[in-house]
């Protein structure tokens, strides 16, 4: 097996992520968290939080609805140029982007959405090896719904295409309501749909998918001094509270054919995933197009009075703009872990602690004496009220360790005939298995102070 079937394996097996609706033959490109994968996820979400929002006096938090005045969509240009160039395999039919294979050139045409071939290139299809039909065609990933009852008097409305379109709409109320001083930034975890026409990279490329934006307002002279700033702190973001390896991390700009044409400039930070480098998270230089154009489309006056000079302005953009579901696929792929113990390979979820679906997991040396399975009870509901915490009395502690290593669970706690006499369990490290002795009422200032190393 490869290391994106392990995965996929793994997450499928200890309850992170199942394909959806599966019992119906599951839905292409669309899953479902898991016990496991859903405490993952909010703890992703939890430290983007933290970090972005809460952490920064200039950073406003937002939670928009899904569904937008259907005019918002058209004004960003989606309707029109939310388009996905695709060629098509001879042999195994599998759509894939011509831009993803070798020494392909396009270019986007602003008022059409269209794209044009500027050259063509490898007609190898990366999945089968056969022949590519060089003839582009385009696909809109807006995905539509409708509002209203009434057949005939329905309207069409989208699903959020990208989740930072609430911003826009709502930047003048968080002015009006804070006023912020510039630079500043809206943030937003949300969800986003797309008609992705690709699939079979798992959590890379979903259907339904959340993003964490922010989205930085800046004066327009300043904006390449807060477009630097915001690089550093979201590389820093992923090596520091992701725990990715920097060597699996890349900086990569988009070329001018490939920018979309409001963007001044486009970096990506990249992720060494098993078939190769491909986007973590998008930072780009929006300009001003955003605010120029929801201003067009709704008569509003998108902009910013500077408080000294009283003249008004448009604010650049400098967004970033990531996955949930991606940030969670590269934290398992770099925590993932295996190696030779006895007879047996012993798979280990390196996860920083903080990430980790449980911190501690409780057992009773033997399941069938009462007083240690009373005394790991009464220490599991303690640790509980403070950590996510799991119990285990099935096998032996080998297997019970075992188990706990693959879903990266930090700490096991062990609760044996000595614990009767002097009050203390065994500590087990998941990364070094080093075993240490701790006395019951130290354990929750154990594990506080090991979680914040
Ligand atoms: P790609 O071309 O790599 O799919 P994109 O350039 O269309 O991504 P953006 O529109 O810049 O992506 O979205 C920002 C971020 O949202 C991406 O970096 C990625 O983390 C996440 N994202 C985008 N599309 C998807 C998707 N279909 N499934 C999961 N995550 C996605």
């Amino acid at each position: 097996m490869d290391l994106m079937e392990k995965i996929v394996s793994l997450c499928k097996r200890r309850g992170f992520v199942y394909p959806s609706s599966e019992i119906y033959g599951g839905l292409a490109g669309i899953y479902d968290y898991g016990p496991l994968g859903v405490e993952l996820s909010r703890n992703i979400k939890e430290l983007w939080w933290h970090d972005m929002v809460r952490q920064r006096d200039d950073v406003y938090g937002l939670d928009g609805s899904i569904l937008m005045h259907p005019k918002a969509w058209e004004a960003s240009g989606h309707v029109v140029g939310f388009t996905d160039p695709l060629v098509d395999c001879k042999k195994c039919k599998k759509r894939t982007r011509p831009d993803k294979l070798e020494g392909w050139r396009l270019a986007k045409d602003n008022e059409s959405g269209q794209w044009k071939i500027l050259k063509i290139g490898s007609l190898k299809c990366p999945e089968c090896g056969g022949e590519i039909i060089p003839k582009v065609r385009q696909f809109n990933v807006l995905m539509e719904t409708s509002l209203g009852v009434l057949e005939g008097e329905k309207v069409k409305a989208y699903l959020k295409g990208e989740s930072c379109q609430n911003i826009y709409l709502d930047y003048v109320n968080v002015v009006d309501s804070f006023s912020p001083k510039i630079p500043f930034g809206i943030a937003q975890i949300g969800k986003a749909f797309r008609n992705e026409m690709t699939h079979g990279k798992f959590l890379f490329k979903t259907r339904e998918f959340e993003q964490f934006d922010v989205e930085y307002f800046v004066r327009p002279e300043e904006t390449g001094r807060y477009y630097k700033k915001w690089k550093k702190i979201r590389w820093n973001w992923y090596v520091k509270r992701m725990g990715i390896k920097e060597k699996n991390l890349r900086w990569r700009q988009h070329s001018e054919d490939e920018r979309i044409f409001y963007a001044r400039d486009a970096w990506d930070i990249d992720y060494h995933y098993p078939w190769g480098w491909d986007e973590l998270e998008g930072l780009h230089d929006r300009s001003d197009y955003d605010l120029i154009q929801h201003g067009k489309f709704s008569g509003e006056t998108l902009g910013y009075v500077d408080e000294k000079t009283k003249k008004h302005f448009i604010p650049n953009i400098v967004e970033c703009s990531g996955g949930v579901g991606r940030t969670l696929f590269a934290t398992l792929l770099d925590a993932y872990h295996e190696e030779e113990d006895k007879k047996r390979i012993r798979v280990v979820l390196k996860l920083k602690p903080q990430l980790a679906p449980y911190k501690v997991a409780v057992f009773p040396l033997l399941a069938n004496k009462p007083k240690l399975v009373k005394l790991a009870k009464k220490i599991y509901d303690d640790l509980k009220l403070q950590f996510n915490t799991s119990w285990d009395d099935r096998g032996n502690i080998g297997k019970r360790y075992y188990s706990q290593d693959e879903i990266g669970t930090p700490w096991c706690v062990t609760v044996d005939f000595q614990t009767l006499e002097d009050k203390q369990v065994t500590v087990r490290d998941r990364d070094t298995a080093k075993q240490e002795r701790i006395a019951i009422d130290k354990l929750v200032e154990y594990i506080n102070n090991e979680l914040k190393q």
